[in-house]
């Protein structure tokens, strides 16, 4: 475990404003922060541009704001943070750990096919090997995507402890593949941002919806290639939209109502199984972070807080 000083953060993506379910993982991430007594970021992850919709960045730090939910220091945007992502992959490159790819997705499906493989109706093909130096390399073609080569074996079995799932393991190899680190459009994927930011940034802690709870065994894969520490991972429980799936903006999550934060707090508490009564919006806050201080609200993985003086 860590004995860094508490560092957690929220890292929305401006895809939209801050739903239902979103405010779930913001207010979790601000109470744990709260309660060890530690710092809490906000980090804007707007790197995939195409997604990006303009002006959605401010408007989650109003959201934010209007449920008191503010961060100790300012925010940062991923795409300002481009050098520091060609850092990590030069090292990547330079360790022997990522290559690059001329794959399209056709290219990728058909020698799946050739396999016998077929895509998975959530999830995609894992990436067939075609381009790795061990296989050929990329035979004279020019490099579109970066890959990171994951390992085979007990070595790919990435296992990580979730403070409310428990104990997690996922094979890597089977499961993921090789996976994109720099997308054949020239934009930094996901996975590689979010690690290196919160190594950037000293976060200890991370807590995000469970929704990312799959994607966890490639950044723990990615921390120990670039040879950074781990953080502690919470992975809260999803808002479930009505037709049962996720809320997400895609299934009709509405944006919150910046006129009634108190509601807005109520109904995220509810998901943390956090009973919270006050009438506004800092005495409810402080009345959750009592509740959450004691553990109550997602069980056995949050027991252990120092006292705060
Ligand atoms: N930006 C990601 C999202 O909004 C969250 C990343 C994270 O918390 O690790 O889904």
């Amino acid at each position: 475990m860590s004995a860094r000083p508490y560092i957690g953060r929220f890292a929305p993506s401006p895809t939209g404003p801050l739903h239902a379910g979103s405010l779930v993982a913001a207010l979790a991430s601000w109470l744990d922060a709260r309660a060890h007594g530690g710092l809490w970021l906000v980090r804007i992850e707007d790197v995939d541009t195409p997604r990006c919709v303009p002006g959605a960045d401010r408007f989650i730090l109003q959201q934010l704001a209007t449920c008191g939910l503010v961060p100790d220091a300012p925010p940062v945007w991923q795409s300002q943070r481009g050098p520091l992502y060609q850092q990590a992959l030069d090292q990547l490159v330079h360790q022997g750990l990522a290559y690059g790819c001329a794959c399209t997705r056709s290219d990728i499906a058909q020698a799946n096919a050739a396999l016998g493989r077929v895509k998975p109706r959530h999830g995609d093909l894992v990436y067939p090997g075609t381009c790795r130096p061990d296989q050929g390399g990329l035979r004279g073609r020019a490099p579109r995507a970066w890959r990171l080569a994951v390992p085979t074996g007990e070595a790919g079995r990435i296992r990580w402890q979730d403070r409310r799932l428990g104990e997690q393991w996922q094979q890597l190899d089977e499961a993921v593949g090789d996976f994109v680190v720099r997308r054949a459009d020239g934009l930094w994927a996901y996975q590689l941002a979010v690690v290196v930011d919160d190594a950037a940034q000293g976060v200890t802690h991370v807590v995000r919806g469970e929704d990312l709870a799959d994607n966890t065994p490639r950044q723990r894969y990615l921390q120990d290639c670039l040879g950074v520490p781990a953080p502690v991972y919470l992975h809260t429980p999803l808002v479930m939209g009505a037709n049962g799936e996720k809320l997400s903006k895609q299934n009709g999550a509405e944006a919150l109502d910046l006129g009634d934060p108190l509601q807005a707090l109520q109904r995220a508490g509810e998901t943390l199984a956090i009973a919270a009564t006050a009438h506004t919006v800092g005495a409810w806050l402080t009345q959750a972070l009592a509740a959450w201080r004691k553990g109550a609200p997602l069980s056995s993985g949050i027991t252990k807080f120092p006292e705060q003086g």
